[in-house]
């Protein structure tokens, strides 16, 4: 069983990317921002409660996030791995899944970083605002309140995978077959050492 978290900033392509892993490696994938909306655009209490976070480019409360993302992958006990897109956000989080993770005896198998500059971030998400409807695309400062909630929140979870030797970084960079072409170099490298 292979299981991947794909990480990295607002904007550096993690979505993009997690389709091409899904379909190269059969895997199912989770991103806890599309759960979020989709409560959201169903009008749920959790729902609303997310929004209030979202709006403003905060982070969700680890332990509704926890709670929703265990759900998910307690529902889908029969898939051959998890592609974890968005999640973890915090080491609480990240603390959380290994330990969820360990339960079944299916440890993380990798973090695949994507590193992309702060100013090509900022133009991407300005962009994605024209199509993607997303109240936290599009503006300067909560774009800028969710790159900072990266830096100093979500970045410490690489440096916790690196300390299991898990974390590889890639350069979000190219075109978008060049960056799966990258990740998936990394993550065949990883397999054929496990
Ligand atoms: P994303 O689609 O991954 O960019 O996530 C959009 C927003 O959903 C984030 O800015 C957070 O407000 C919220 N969110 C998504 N995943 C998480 C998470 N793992 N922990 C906390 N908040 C999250």
């Amino acid at each position: 069983m292979i299981n991947l978290i794909l990480f990295g900033p607002p904007g550096s392509g993690k979505g993009t990317q997690a389709a091409k892993l899904v379909e190269q490696y059969n895997l199912y994938h989770i991103s806890t921002g599309d759960m979020f909306r989709s409560e959201i655009g169903n009008k749920t209490e959790l729902g609303l409660l997310a929004k209030s976070y979202m709006d403003k480019g905060a982070l969700v409360p680890d332990e509704v996030t926890i709670n929703m993302l265990a759900k998910r992958v307690e529902d889908n006990p029969k898939v051959k791995g998890f592609i974890f897109d968005g999640f973890p956000r915090t080491v609480a989080q990240a603390t959380a899944l290994d330990k969820m993770l360990a339960e079944k005896g299916t440890p993380i198998t990798a973090l695949l970083e994507l590193v992309v500059p702060a100013e090509e971030l900022i133009v991407r998400l300005m962009n994605r605002a024209k199509t993607s409807g997303r109240v936290d695309d599009g503006k300067p400062n909560i774009i800028k309140n969710r790159i900072q909630v990266y830096r100093e929140t979500t970045a410490p979870v690489a440096n916790y995978y690196d300390e299991q030797d898990k974390t590889y970084k890639v350069k979000g960079l190219g075109s978008i077959e060049e960056i799966t072409t990258k990740l998936t170099d990394a993550l065949d490298s990883v397999l054929t050492t496990v």
